[in-house]
């Protein structure tokens, strides 16, 4: 499998891995701010969606399907960020973020300016973030069809 040195992608620090298959693996990104936030991170060093087979595309957008469908189930957000940026590290990765009307940077992206210095994370919203990672582990065998 090709990777590159430099790229922090290649060569994972700390990642709490969820779930890992050939293609892709997917973690919990833990930001204190945004409880339940996953990314999906394809385990060789492409660039875009076009960089990969149809068959593969196919995968990692079921996965994505998924992922969402469980968050909205257990985290109940205004919307869900599914973003696909890689400008800093152009490798092929998903961010798939929870996002509330209230949360601290709503309605920028999460990595925009701060509109809500004031937000904080309710206790059950921790709790069900867990609930939701518990489900990407223990649900193992919807990710495995992919
Ligand atoms: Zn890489």
């Amino acid at each position: 499998m090709q990777k590159i040195n430099d790229c922090s992608l290649c060569n994972p620090k700390n990642e709490k891995v969820l779930f890992c298959n050939e293609l892709f693996r997917i973690i919990h990104v833990e930001d204190s701010y945004y409880p339940g936030y996953i990314r999906l991170i394809l385990n060789k060093h492409v660039a875009e969606m076009t960089d990969l087979n149809e068959e593969e595309a196919n995968k990692v957008f079921f996965t994505l399907l998924i992922i969402e469908r469980h968050m909205r189930a257990t985290l109940n957000p205004d919307k869900i960020n599914l973003a696909s940026l890689g400008n800093m590290v152009p490798h092929l990765h998903w961010h798939i973020i929870p996002r509330y009307k209230n949360d601290r940077h709503f309605p920028n992206p999460i990595w925009g300016e701060i509109t809500n210095t004031k937000y904080f994370v309710a206790d059950n919203l921790i709790q069900q973030a867990q609930k939701l990672i518990n489900l990407l582990v223990t649900e193992q065998k919807f990710l495995k069809k992919s």
